[in-house]
This record gives C-alpha cells, sequence and structure tokens, in this order.
C-alpha cells in the first residue's frame, strides 16, 4: 500500500456536504483504505477571481492504485458531484487534487505529483500538518511542518468539524 494524501475543496452550493460526500466516495474507492482526514479549514479564495471563500480538507488514503488509476478515480468523483469546469481557478462545487503519492515523482502533462503548488498553499500544508507534520515533500526535501512555518502568509482558518473517525 502507498500513503496518499488527497486535498479536497469547494466553494459552491453546501461545501460541507460536498466535502463529505467526496470523503465517503474516496473511502469506497477499490483497493483503497481511507486512514484519516483532517478537520474543514475556511479559506479565502487565492487568485485573480472574485469567489465566495473554500472549505478545504485532506484526506489520507492508503491504496494499491497507480496515481493515474487514482486521478481518474477523482476526476470521475468531481463529475458526480456535479463539477462544471467553466473557469479555471474558478468556482467549483468540488476539487480533488492529488498533493502527494507516497515519495513518488510523477511528471507528466495531465499529472503532476506532488502537486507543483503543494509547499506553498497554507490551505493545502495546515491540514496535512494536522495528519503527518513530518511528512517529508520528496522534492523541497522540507517537512510540512517546515513548509508550514515558512509561509508567510497562514489564511487557512480552522473550523474544527471532524468529518471522519
Ligand atoms: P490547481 O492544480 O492549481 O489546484 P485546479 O485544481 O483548479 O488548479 P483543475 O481544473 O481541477 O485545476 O485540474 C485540471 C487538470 O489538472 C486535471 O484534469 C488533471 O489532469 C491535472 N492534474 C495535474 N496534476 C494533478 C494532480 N496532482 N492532481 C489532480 N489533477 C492534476
Ligand atoms: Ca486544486
Ligand atoms: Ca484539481
Amino acid at each position: 500500500m502507498i500513503r496518499t494524501f488527497v486535498g479536497l475543496g469547494s466553494n459552491l452550493g453546501d461545501r460541507e456536504a460536498q466535502i463529505r460526500r467526496a470523503v465517503d466516495e474516496l473511502a469506497k474507492l477499490p483497493r483503497t483504505t481511507m486512514a484519516h482526514v483532517s478537520s474543514l479549514y475556511d479559506t479565502d479564495p487565492v487568485g485573480d477571481i472574485e469567489q465566495p471563500p473554500f472549505l478545504n480538507a485532506v484526506a489520507w488514503l492508503e491504496t494499491q492504485l497507480t496515481p493515474r488509476e487514482l486521478l481518474w478515480n477523482l476526476l470521475l468523483i468531481e463529475q458526480r458531484l456535479g463539477r462544471v469546469r467553466a473557469q479555471k481557478w474558478g468556482p467549483r462545487t468540488i476539487d480533488l487534487d492529488i498533493l502527494f503519492y507516497g515519495v513518488s515523482i510523477v511528471e507528466e502533462a495531465d499529472l503532476v505529483v506532488p502537486h507543483p503548488e503543494a509547499h506553498q498553499r497554507a490551505f493545502v500544508l495546515a491540514p496535512l500538518a494536522e495528519l503527518d507534520p513530518d511528512f517529508v515533500h520528496p522534492v523541497t526535501k522540507l517537512s510540512i511542518g517546515k513548509m508550514l512555518r515558512r509561509l508567510k502568509t497562514d489564511r487557512a482558518v480552522r473550523k474544527g468539524g471532524r468529518i471522519w473517525t
């Protein structure tokens, strides 16, 4: 089994319900076990598009799926939860990103792991630090905790609600 971290985000509709539904779907993936899910974080959107705040979380999965099989499954879950790709970085009902896949490094046109922005996003690092602060980023070689402390802005706000026990 490979340890993988999946980032969840939603800023359209009932954000918490959608995150919960996505967590339920992740827990049902074949050849995969859900180990932990972080609490929920309220976060301001990044980028230039005017849009509502996000709710974010990170799920820790143990899987035998390949990175590509995992990506296909994440895209399917996004479709099932009604995601419409309208605008790059625009508002979405649900967004599922592969943040890390063990210590593997994947660099393909449609799949880059570790996620290229993971190390500079508080809404990724803060929930990850809750799950495994000592996990070392295979590219930057820094721990999650260290990368989080290095961020000048920590705008992820912990909401606290647990969605998986
Ligand atoms: P960002 O990647 O900056 O968080 P985004 O999540 O809004 O932006 P999307 O529109 O959801 O971007 O994804 C576009 C494509 O990114 C997906 O169809 C997928 O092929 C590709 N992709 C590349 N690497 C990854 C990854 N690690 N996890 C999920 N999708 C990825
Ligand atoms: Ca994303
Ligand atoms: Ca995405």
